[in-house]
């Protein structure tokens, strides 16, 4: 017998009918390197049609790939909702990316237009000419001075916009399962992979968003969202807030801790979201800002410090609210929210389970599998396996099969090369990714686990460790430490600090000072480049 509901589909062109409709009145401010804007959900909304008909004049296909190569701002979140509700794919493509692989990502998914923020032309313009199916630059002028190049491609944003009729009525129905966005994996082994995601999928994943346990957006947030639109969608955090109807503020170009910081107290934001770099960063502010509207700092893309959480606790009362996920799981997975079993715990208990990367979220399903039998794993916090994900906002497959397939298991799981334990009651541990866990003597080191360890040390302003060959144990650590500023420590004090806290074989072999942890493109260790840089150490 089948269900007599009515089969709707879910896509994203309700989100904009719902946010146009109920919350016109909400505002989004985008900051500029000067100013400030400030636009009204009714204005972006006229703003929004007039583009869908941009899209169309401009000749991009039924299903045209949409480049955007810009900051977080009102007018990126015109593009996130006009090319998906016309029916084409928004493709978010990274600022930060090399050259190389920008032009290959634009060239895989066959972008048509690129919208490019003119502060961003510098970076951009020197590739279009390897760009084989861009037919279109459109530059949207954010104030900076970089020279608009004459050429035919050029277009200017607003112009386009003046010229053009806003769209009438409501947007066509589509089929939910047509792809809205995509967005490549940083790459950090091989070439960058697609991720398409569907209407529904980012529908549901907004949905969850919205949910007390995961970022709990409700039409009273003001969020600002720093994690960038690039990276996974900006954690969904765009489309949560227009489903929900929370006001937003856009970050901009100006991502300096005394922009983010000023932002946050001058428009009373509720909830935020950035990687731990990002908030190491802001740190050392927090005493001279009122921050007391914050009730949210959604935190994740690498393991959270457990010492940088408990700062913030207390600094201003508001710890992190660690998240897990991948470009592959929309990204939003797993939420550190508490549980009602915390209720009697200590705050010491309560900061060690913040640490943790958090308890799947509804409609995700998680399974540690070992990676080497397959066999499941227990959920007995000891036992560690690879976390393989399955959900309706999970990838199936990389945009054209690309050389992903070891990724996805037999039955249809996402292998997601992160290593962890699992509580009974669902919460999980990331150890390592495990192409960075360490191979002592036949016994797994995890590296994150390590990392954490020193990066409690008061005088430790960040720590990576990496695997380094020894003749008798195959691999052992080596702790790569940048030492806050103004302070000083030996790698004798280091091991002294650790000793109490891990299993002695777990002790690094050697510990190097470094002025900085070479970062990724999306702002994460890249322990690539430590392993070439100090190729040469033995342990
Ligand atoms: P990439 O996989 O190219 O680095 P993603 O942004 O998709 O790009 O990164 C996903 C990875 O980031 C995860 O597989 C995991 O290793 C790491 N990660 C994300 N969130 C956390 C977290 N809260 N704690 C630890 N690691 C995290």
């Amino acid at each position: 017998m089948l269900g007599l509901m009515q089969d709707r589909p879910l896509t994203l062109t309700h989100v904009f009918h719902r946010a146009e409709q109920y919350f016109g009145h909400k505002t989004i401010v985008t900051a500029s390197t000067t100013d400030e804007t400030s636009t009204t959900i009714a204005e972006w909304a006229v703003r929004v049609r007039r583009l869908a008909t941009v899209l169309d004049t401009l000749g991009i296909s039924a299903d045209g790939r949409v480049g955007t190569f810009c900051w977080n701002t009102a007018r990126h979140l015109e593009l996130y909702l006009a090319a998906p509700c016309t029916g084409r794919v928004l493709h978010t493509l990274n600022i930060r990316l090399f050259p190389e692989q920008l032009v290959y990502i634009a060239n895989h998914a066959e972008d048509e237009v690129v919208f490019v923020d003119r502060s961003l032309l510098p970076l951009f313009w020197p590739l279009v000419d390897q760009l084989q199916s861009v037919r279109h630059v459109v530059v949207i002028d954010d104030g900076a001075d970089a020279e608009v190049p004459s050429d035919p491609r050029v277009h200017d944003y607003e112009e386009l916009l003046a010229a053009a009729t806003p769209f009438e009525g409501a947007f066509p129905v589509l089929d939910e399962n047509t792809a809205a966005a995509m967005c490549y994996t940083s790459g950090t082994t091989g070439n960058p992979k697609g991720v398409v995601y569907s209407h529904r999928s980012a529908v549901l994943h907004s949905l969850v968003a919205l949910t007390t346990d995961a970022m709990n957006l409700s039409e009273r947030d003001v969020v600002l969202p720093i994690v960038p639109m690039f990276h996974a969608n900006a954690w969904g955090l765009p489309y949560g807030c227009l489903l929900a109807g929370s006001s937003m503020v856009m970050p901009g170009p100006n991502m300096t801790p005394q922009a983010i910081v000023s932002l946050l107290e001058r428009h009373k934001v509720t909830v935020t979201g950035g990687v731990p770099t990002i908030w190491m960063g802001v740190l050392p502010l927090l005493p001279e800002h009122d921050l007391s509207s914050l009730k949210t700092i959604l935190c994740g893309g690498s393991a959270v410090p457990r010492a940088l959480s408990e700062a913030y606790r207390e600094a201003i009362g508001v710890p992190m609210l660690q998240a897990w996920g991948m470009t592959e799981t929309s990204p939003i997975a797993t939420v550190s929210s508490p549980r009602s079993h915390h209720a009697d715990w200590t705050e010491d208990q309560r900061a060690d389970f913040r640490a943790r990367q958090g308890v799947p979220a509804p409609l995700v399903d998680v399974r540690l599998v070992d990676p080497e039998t397959g066999e499941p794993q227990p959920w007995d916090d000891r036992a560690t396996g690879e976390v393989q994900a399955a959900g309706p906002w999970i990838a199936r497959e990389y945009y054209r099969g690309e050389g992903g397939g070891a990724q996805f298991t037999e039955d249809g799981w996402l292998r997601t090369g992160d290593v962890a334990t699992g509580d009974r009651y669902g919460s999980l541990r990331l150890v390592d990714r495990t192409k960075d866990l360490i191979k002592s003597g036949g016994e797994w080191i995890g590296s994150v686990e390590l990392e954490n360890e020193i990066m409690a040390h008061p005088k430790v302003a960040e720590a990576a460790v990496i695997a380094i060959p020894h003749e008798k144990w195959v691999e052992r650590p080596l702790a790569c430490v940048v030492v806050k500023e103004g302070e000083t420590l030996t790698a004798e004090e280091i091991i002294e600090f650790l000793t109490p806290r891990v299993a002695k074989w777990w002790l690094p072999d050697a510990v190097e000072f470094i002025d900085e942890v070479p970062k990724t493109s999306v702002g994460k260790f890249s322990k690539k480049t430590l392993r070439e840089k100090f190729a040469g150490q033995r342990g």
